[in-house]
């Protein structure tokens, strides 16, 4: 079911949209070589307790899972796609890419973004997928008008994908969501589709668009902790994401300082 949201959710989305995008700021500065990636966890989730919110993932179990995601931030290195579980033995390295993505529940309310970063000084290819999937994720936003369709979106991160110079994959498996007043709503918003297609998107409906780019192959595999999603090939893997509020025309990001 699609929820449109009230004047007052979108009033707390937008502070919890707000402070979330703070913490993975600070996070963001955090990204060293040498850190672990349970170091970047156990900050976010510092974070966002000292401003009275709630982890949104921290012991989150998705339809499906047999055991709850034990982490607050999803940090995924290199060919991780995304969902990889925080580990105090697991840091990075010069060269890295990573994906903090992060939810936080503001007043009983969702917000989810992430971002891909790089560690250190990385190579032209890595900069490249990270600036491409951050761009893809613009063009995602930018046709999410009131009145067009999820299929526009996916549509519009396609055609702009498809257009590179790199082949990427685009990992189709996993989506976009509604968000809002659980972590994942209707409808799916997929990173690839058709003009016109899927569900209409009508004001107040707050979404989260997420493309997730991979160097090859856009085949996924997932791990024996049952979260990890990794591409086939060994590949590195970006992903961006903003949760946005569908408006009569130009969505507003809420993930934003
Ligand atoms: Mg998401």
């Amino acid at each position: 079911m699609i929820i449109i949201k009230t004047k007052e959710e979108i009033e707390i989305l937008r502070e919890g949209g707000k402070r979330l995008a703070g913490v993975l700021y600070k996070l963001k500065d955090m990204v060293k070589p040498g850190v672990s990636t349970k170091d970047l966890d156990l900050y976010a989730e510092k974070l966002i307790r000292e401003m009275g919110d709630t982890p949104a993932f921290l012991n989150y179990r998705p339809a499906g899972a047999t055991t709850a995601f034990p982490a607050s931030l999803c940090v995924s290195v290199n060919d991780e796609v995304v969902h990889g579980i925080p580990n105090k033995k697991k840091f990075l390295k010069e060269g890295d890419i990573v994906s903090l993505d992060l939810g936080l529940r503001h007043k009983g309310l969702f917000t989810d973004m992430a971002i891909t970063i790089g560690v250190g000084k990385v190579n032209s290819a890595s900069q490249k997928i990270m600036d491409i999937t951050e761009r893809a994720l613009q063009v995602g936003i930018d046709a999410a008008h009131g009145g067009n369709t999820v299929g526009d979106i996916g549509y519009a991160v396609e055609s702009f994908v498809r257009v590179q110079k790199a082949k990427y994959g685009i990992v189709e498996v996993l989506s976009g969501h509604g968000v809002g007043r659980a972590i994942h709503e209707d409808p799916y918003v997929p990173n690839f589709g058709k003009a016109g297609r899927g569900e209409k998107l009508f004001p107040g409906m707050v979404v989260a668009i997420e493309p997730m780019l991979n160097m090859g192959t856009k085949d996924v595999t997932i791990d024996e902790d049952g979260y990890t999603f990794r591409t086939a090939d060994g590949k590195k893997s970006a992903h961006f994401e903003h949760t946005i509020l569908i408006t009569e025309g130009k969505p507003e990001i809420l993930t934003k300082i």
